[in-house]
């Protein structure tokens, strides 16, 4: 190992900046990024088992939200014959990667990053065209991602230094973390760069070897992703990538007993599902699968009489519509207390109605279409529901696109447990509920089954005290919108149905996708 490595490993992680899209030079780079990535829609992607490329005959079409009749890729799509192949060749370089030194693993991590780095405009540009993010949110996934394997890659090299333990004379004692084994990552499509490789790169770099299913909306980035993992060195075989449906691979993956861990994000049901299926033990199973498991969220922005309104309402509409309101961290319910309700509504509407719809990968665009067919109609069931429910203030119409497109949506005078209210719609659907004072406000906040983010807008530090202590979220957030954690920064993960708060981005991480050994020596004479 280099010196500069070691140094590397050892300086404290910054995270990487947004690109500034007010510089005209940064713009014009984008708008060729995205005339490049345009030329290269359209190709096949194969399998990849140890290191083997395999064309199938079934495959998995990746089109354009914005555009649904533009093929983004067309990826092989796994058997179950397939999958099993992969657990095979994850379970065999286990047995050589498992002893590849702790800094060799982050060395790769560092060297994905930097490629990533140099090619940021570009992924950006297949965000924007893949899963209808405009400039700045697919800037912000791909920000992420670098931060994650650039955040990882520290975590390892810390952990693999000598721990802290109790001397007692006559021994010596060592902890060390070891890894868990075959790793079956499993990401959403929401963001499909940050999550996909955080949760990839976080097992790698423990040592683990990873069979990766990709969400079938976004399985192109990830191919470019793996692409560059590949392009770094990293062994054939650490990574298997393996897209394909859910519901056929899936569960097979999972209770499969040669994996040892699944890393997923995604919807509570399928967490519930992935759950069950992992705790059963299989014939010749050894270990008790461990489930790290990242879930739907109903996020509530509370603002009371004392707040910044005009930064508020700025707040409430910005969590509900960025990304089209596809976040887990979507600020999808506004409490706010009666005092001054109608003029936070009144703001938030001016605010959601200057709102700028359109093709994502156009400059200056602020809000693209929803991922896909089945996205699109559910969001709408949710509207009809709403408007039984409570006042229809903004949106529900007819976006008047050929994409998927559903128009910033309002709900006034919802009610705390209305359905818009109570269920994750995951769309730019936000209901607005009247609360009767504070503490009304907290305890509507709190009756939702999920618990992962949440915002406070208030001046009275009394008031925001109690809600760090009872607001029960994962991630909370006061005077500032709910979405938009940073790695290192906002170590990010929920409570209740919304997962098992693994803490993606913080120093708890790593821990997840390892075990710790003590080696205890007597001394002899
Ligand atoms: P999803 O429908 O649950 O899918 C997530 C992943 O699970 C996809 O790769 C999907 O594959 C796969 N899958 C589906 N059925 C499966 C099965 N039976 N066994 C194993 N895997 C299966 O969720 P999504 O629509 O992609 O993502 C949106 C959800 O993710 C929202 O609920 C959101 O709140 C949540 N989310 C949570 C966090 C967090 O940190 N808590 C972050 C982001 C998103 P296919 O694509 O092939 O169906
Ligand atoms: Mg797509």
């Amino acid at each position: 190992m280099t010196a500069t490595l070691s140094d590397r490993l050892s300086s404290e992680f910054v995270n990487t900046p947004l690109t500034d899209y007010s510089s005209p030079a940064n713009a014009a780079a984008q708008r060729e990024a995205v005339e490049r990535v345009r030329n290269q829609l359209g190709v096949s992607y194969p399998l990849i088992i140890h290191g083997e490329k395999i064309h199938t005959s079934a495959t998995i079409t990746s089109i354009n939200p914005a555009r649904p009749d533009e093929v983004v890729g067309v990826l092989s799509s796994a058997s179950r014959e397939d999958a099993d192949k992969a657990l095979a060749a994850a379970a065999e370089v286990f047995e050589t990667w498992r002893f590849t030194p702790p800094e060799k693993r982050a060395q790769y991590l560092i060297d994905a990053a930097e490629l990533m780095t140099q090619r940021r405009l570009e992924l950006n540009a297949w965000l924007m065209f893949e899963t209808g993010k405009t400039w700045v949110e697919a800037d912000a996934d791909v920000a992420e991602a670098i931060d994650f394997l650039n955040f990882y890659a520290r975590e390892m090299w810390r952990l693999s230094q000598e721990q802290p333990i109790t001397h007692i004379p006559g021994e010596e004692n060592k902890l060390t973390y070891i890894p868990l084994g075959v790793g079956v990552v499993i990401p959403p499509w929401n963001f499909p760069m940050a999550i996909m490789a955080g949760m990839t790169t976080a097992s790698v770099v423990a040592g683990n070897t990873v069979v990766l299913k990709p969400a079938s909306t976004s399985a192109v980035i990830a191919a470019r992703f793996v692409a560059i993992m590949e392009e770094v060195g990293l062994p054939k075989g650490v990574i298997n990538f393996v897209p394909g449906s859910g519901s056929v691979i899936g569960d097979y993956l999972v209770a499969d007993k040669r994996t040892r861990f699944i890393a997923f994000t995604g919807s509570r049901d399928v967490g519930l599902r992935i759950n069950k299926l992992a705790a059963e033990h299989q014939p010749g199973q050894l270990w008790i699968k461990r489930a790290i498991l990242e879930m739907g969220g109903k996020d509530a922005i509370v603002v009371d009489e004392t707040a910044d309104l005009d930064a508020a309402a700025a707040g409430i509409v910005s969590s509900a519509f960025g990304f089209q309101g596809q976040k887990c961290s979507a600020g999808s319910r506004a409490i706010i207390v009666a005092q001054v309700y109608d003029e936070v509504v009144a703001k938030a509407l001016q605010i959601a109605q200057k709102i700028v719809i359109g093709d994502p990968e156009v400059e200056g665009i602020g809000f693209g279409p929803v991922i896909d067919a089945n996205a699109f109609q559910k969001i709408r069931e949710y509207i009809a529901i709403g408007q039984q429910e409570a006042t229809l203030a903004l949106g529900g119409e007819d976006a008047g696109r050929a994409g998927y497109y559903i128009p910033p949506t309002i709900f006034t005078n919802v009610d705390g447990a209305a359905r818009i209210a109570q269920e994750e719609i995951f769309g730019p659907v936000l209901a607005m509920i009247k609360a009767s004072d504070f503490e009304d406000a907290m305890h509507i906040a709190n009756s939702t089954e999920y618990g992962l983010t949440g915002a406070v807008y208030s001046r009275d530090e009394t008031r925001l005290a109690h809600a760090a202590e009872v607001f029960h979220v994962g991630n909370l957030y006061f005077n500032r919108k709910c979405t938009g954690a940073l790695v290192g920064a906002h170590p990010f993960g929920g409570f209740n149905m919304s997962g098992t708060d693994s803490k993606a981005g913080g120093r708890d991480y790593l821990l997840l996708f390892t075990q710790a050994k003590v080696v205890s020596a007597k001394k002899v004479n």
